[in-house]
């Protein structure tokens, strides 16, 4: 199924702070389905959705970091600032009955991708515990 294959990657993956997909992405040499952008972050749609709207929200510059565990007092400001946007891609998307903000970390957090994003997931009905 689609998550146990996400769930093999996120196990394959091997954690670094190399250059990943998504700063082909930021750069336009893939292309993406770009909802938001602005000088610090870039907003698309995710490739393999897991609900009618699934964004990830990144930052252009890494700067380290390659998932949240790695985060430092000096990425405060881009860690509200993702947040903030994903709540105005959100209103933009018209989910006002609610909507899921996600950020998984390393192999045990299924993350698969070693650039910080922040998955915006709405459209249905969220189920608690996730997976
Ligand atoms: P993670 O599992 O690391 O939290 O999330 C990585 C996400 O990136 C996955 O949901 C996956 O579908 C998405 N993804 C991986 N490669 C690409 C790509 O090339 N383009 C887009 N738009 N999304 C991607």
């Amino acid at each position: 199924s689609m998550a146990s294959s996400e769930k093999e990657a996120a196990l394959a993956a091997v954690p670094s702070d190399s250059p990943t997909i998504f700063d082909k992405i930021i750069n336009k040499e893939i292309p993406s389905t770009v909802v938001f952008e602005d000088d610090k972050v870039l907003a698309f749609r995710d490739i393999s959705p897991q609900a009618p709207t699934h964004i990830l929200i990144i930052p252009k510059v890494k700067d380290g970091l390659s998932g949240l565990s790695k985060a430092e007092e000096r990425h405060t400001e881009i860690l509200g600032h993702l947040l903030y946007t994903a709540k105005l891609i959100a209103e933009q998307e018209g989910l006002d009955d609610g909507f899921r903000i996600v950020i998984n970390d390393g192999p045990s957090g299924c993350q698969s991708v070693y650039h910080l994003h922040v998955h915006l997931l709405g459209g249905r009905q969220m189920n608690w515990p996730p997976g």
